[in-house]
């Protein structure tokens, strides 16, 4: 989703991510909570200590955000909805659902659980200050405290009502039941978003303008995020909806040039690829049946003597690294399963078993804009 994230791994099934700046936001937790927050709430310790606690619960923080983003997943997954993975940055976390949900019902209790998880989370670490209190030394206590808070910060921000926040997501649930209409539910959670952003960006301006307090800054960011992100939304919704009944075969190129699967590599160099002006080929069998891709940066480990004796059918891509579809599968199913690399992918298109046409990443980017393009004459 984000450029220069680092892979976590897997947690049930989800693929995690962290974006590089959540280590500058957990630098600067652990640098807030160490410099004031713990020596406030627990007096005369070594700075040590104060820097291993909040390195600590930086950490803890981090793990809690993660935690709101796994119970969107987990409920996702639960109602049929695929998810591809969970990714962490400066601003919070995002899980990137694979699918729209089915109905109202459902898009609500995907919102709900990650703001209900936070609330969870904050109350029973809250309540275990509160207990630990006298027990515990003052800066564990004073730790489970700050988390507690900040977790209920933390679901009430998410709360607030505009896309892409949760509570955008709640109104688009509640518009969605009220109206039957998704398009429009989509369309007022997104314009809630721009209002919630700028309403955000003058209160954070206006705190640093006013008090001379700079913390405004980070409120006025992610106003002005919120407003990019909303608007983002608006657009995609609107592309997908024009997208939405279009087959493959309204963008494929049809007749490609073709890489016999037959020839060997060196016939296949000298009769076809020095003239065609492509890196990537189909590769058909001899009845015509699409069975792969061969790219040219494929060719680079064969030796020339590996070139004279080598087919193009024994080194050119074969599913499942290829996608091989009908040409009345729906675009949007080729946009969600099957990113394709440019010049290095191509997707292979069947009519009645033969091969009837390509969609190169090209194809699938100047269709998106066209539609975008549309999407901005209308508005
Ligand atoms: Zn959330």
């Amino acid at each position: 989703m984000f450029r220069g994230t680092v892979p976590l791994g897997h947690l049930g099934g989800v693929r995690l991510g962290a974006h590089w700046s959540v280590a500058v936001v957990v630098g600067l937790i652990a640098y807030l909570l160490a410099s004031s927050i713990l020596p406030a709430a627990a007096p005369g310790l070594a700075s040590g200590w104060y820097w291993v606690a909040g390195v600590l619960t930086a950490a803890c923080f981090m793990a809690s955000l993660l935690a709101h983003e796994l119970s969107h997943a987990v409920t996702a997954r639960h109602h049929g909805v695929p998810v591809a993975g969970i990714t962490l940055w400066m601003l919070g976390g995002a899980a990137e659902l694979e699918g729209e949900p089915p109905d109202p019902r459902t898009d609500f209790l995907i919102a709900a659980a990650g703001p209900a998880s936070s609330l969870l989370i904050g109350g029973v670490c809250w309540a275990a200050a509160a207990a630990s209190s006298g027990v515990f030394p003052p800066i564990v206590v004073g730790s489970l405290l700050w988390l507690g808070l900040s977790n209920i910060a933390l679901a009430v921000f998410n709360l607030l009502p505009g896309a892409p926040l949760d509570g955008g997501r709640l109104v688009r649930a509640a518009v969605w039941k009220r109206t039957g209409d998704r398009r429009r539910a989509v369309g007022a959670a997104a314009k809630a978003g721009q209002v919630l952003g700028t309403l955000l960006v003058v209160a954070g301006f206006t705190e640093v303008l006013l008090l001379a307090q700079f913390t405004g800054l980070w409120l006025a960011l992610i106003g002005w995020f919120l407003i990019g992100a909303a608007a983002a939304e608006r657009a995609h919704a609107n592309v997908r909806e024009q997208l939405a009944d279009m087959p493959v075969r309204a963008i494929m190129s049809p007749d490609p040039v073709i890489a016999p699967g037959w020839l060997t590599v060196e016939a296949f160099l000298e009769r076809i690829a020095f003239s065609a002006r492509h890196r990537t080929f189909p590769v058909v069998s001899f009845e015509g049946a699409p069975i792969g891709v061969l790219s040219l940066s494929d060719l680079a480990r064969l030796t020339p003597e590996q070139q004279l004796t080598t087919r193009v059918s024994d080194v050119c891509r074969t599913p499942p690294r290829v996608a091989i579809v009908p040409a009345s599968t729906p675009l949007t199913d080729i946009l969600t399963h099957h990113p394709l690399r440019p010049g290095a992918d191509l997707l292979l298109v069947t009519d009645n078993a033969t091969l009837a046409g390509v969609v190169s990443a090209q194809d699938v980017t100047r269709t998106v804009e066209l539609a975008m393009l549309h999407h901005r004459e209308r508005r």
